[in-house]
């Protein structure tokens, strides 16, 4: 049976005329529905704004920006747009402090979520003959459930193998005849480790041929390592909890940027420091939109990722504009094996141990092609020369970062003065992790 190319064929060949039309439509029909809101009547209100003042896609500069912070202070639920009792899941994000974000979906917030993802898959080649194996965990990650609907709904035999057990998901691709995988950057390299160790030929031995990796930053040599490595085209694949997940932004065939879809999401980069729109092309904050969510619209959602818009047209004949892969961001969040991390999050857990000094410093690595955080910590004046004692601390320590942060880190006790002193502003993060 032929394939048509597209997944939703209206929505993906839409002209710019077409898509504009089109957002025009929802971001207003999405800030009336955005004043269910208490947050957001509220910020309507101060800004001195009604729905009605936005008649143009231009009048969305009126709109005042959605930040993390503000999802923290009404936590759990008030940023919802509808009752709760017509929500049917909740994603809270990783690693924040104080507060988590809660994402809220309806069931319909839920079906759109994974059409976008089976877009996504479907752009790349996936169809119902593959064999789709998610390496991403299920549990508030919205790597694992985000993926797995979407995979369902292209209609491939799926595998969701969760994380870890690197042994098992090779098991499984030789099994199972896995053809696509999802993984994080990091992981996939890891995964050709292990099946070299087994003496496993990634080419010879299994049918993998397509990869989604996301979830953390990388660059183009990781990417073409990944695909020698394993064999694969790997497709990068952008997406935040707040925004569903997965589905967000993923690069068509031409690996040449991802395509954020703009019949769901309006896309802005924003000066961090002037907090005014850039030209196409240069690089800046992201900031979205949603388009058609029900439980929690957000309206210029400050995401602090920094990347570009691609200008020019996409050969692939789609007018969705695309991002340029991720650049950093414009905090200092961290990203480990795909989980989120601030370091203020490491430094309020350290503080709580009246044994330690105020110096930390947090170092990033690839050491056998695991990712791994040593946090070096400077012993206070009082000397622990009890080793059970000094044992029982460095315990009670990770033990701490581990449910604060959602990984395990190494620790090394240091003798108080030993980290060097920088003249302005201390430097908290190493990251020498290998880019491959
Ligand atoms: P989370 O809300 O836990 O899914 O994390 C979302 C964050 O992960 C984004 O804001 C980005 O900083 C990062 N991220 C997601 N996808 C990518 C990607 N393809 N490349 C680089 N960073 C990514
Ligand atoms: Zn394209």
């Amino acid at each position: 049976m032929p394939y048509l190319e597209f997944f939703n064929p209206v929505e993906e060949t839409l002209d710019r005329a077409g898509i504009e039309r089109l957002q025009l439509e929802r971001l207003q029909r999405t800030v009336r529905h955005c004043m269910n809101s208490p947050f957001y009547r509220e910020r309507f209100a101060g800004a001195g704004l009604t729905p009605d003042d936005i008649r143009s896609l231009d009048d969305l500069k009126k709109i005042p920006f959605t930040t993390k912070q503000d999802l923290r202070d009404t936590y759990p639920f008030g940023m919802a747009s509808v009752p709760l009792d017509r929500c049917t899941r909740l994603h809270s994000s990783s690693g924040t402090t104080g507060n988590p974000t809660v994402i809220l979906h309806t069931k319909r917030d839920l079906e759109q979520w994974a059409v976008a993802v089976a877009r996504c898959l479907w752009m790349v080649g996936c169809r119902p003959e593959d064999v789709f194996q998610n390496t991403s965990g299920y549990g508030m990650f919205t790597g694992g459930l985000g993926f797995q609907y979407g995979a369902e709904l292209l209609g491939m035999l799926t595998i969701p193998a969760a994380a870890g057990n690197t042994l098992r998901q090779i098991k499984f691709f030789t099994d199972f005849g896995t053809t696509v995988v999802h993984a994080i950057p990091s992981y996939a390299a890891r995964l050709y480790e292990v099946m070299c160790e087994r003496g496993v030929d990634p080419r010879r031995d299994t049918k993998l041929r397509i990869m989604a990796i996301g979830a953390e930053p990388h660059s183009e040599d990781t990417r073409r390592r990944i695909e020698e490595m394993l064999g694969v085209k790997a497709y990068n694949s952008f997406g935040m909890s707040e925004m569903c997940g997965p589905g967000v932004g993923f690069e068509c065939k031409e690996q040449n940027g991802m395509h954020i879809w703009e019949d769901y999401y309006i896309v802005e980069i924003i000066d961090p420091d002037t907090l005014e729109r850039v030209p196409d092309g240069q690089v800046g904050e992201l900031v979205l939109t949603t388009l058609n969510r029900e439980a929690m619209p957000l309206l210029r959602y400050r995401t602090r990722d920094l990347t570009r818009i691609l200008p020019g047209d996409c050969p692939c004949g789609r007018c969705h504009k695309r991002i340029d892969r991720l650049k950093g961001r414009s905090d200092d969040m961290i990203i480990l094996k795909g989980v989120n991390i601030f370091p203020i999050q490491i430094e309020q857990v350290l503080m709580q141990f009246r044994e330690l000094a105020s110096d930390y410093l947090i170092t990033l690595e690839t050491i056998d092609g695991n990712d791994v955080m040593t946090v070096e910590i400077e012993l206070s004046d009082r000397f622990i020369d009890d080793y059970a004692a000094f044992q029982k601390l460095e315990r009670d320590i990770i033990r701490s970062l581990r449910d604060e942060i959602l990984v395990t880190p190494r620790i090394k006790l240091i003798p108080k003065g030993s980290l060097p002193k920088s003249e302005g502003k201390a430097v908290r993060v190493r990251d020498l992790r290998k880019q491959y």
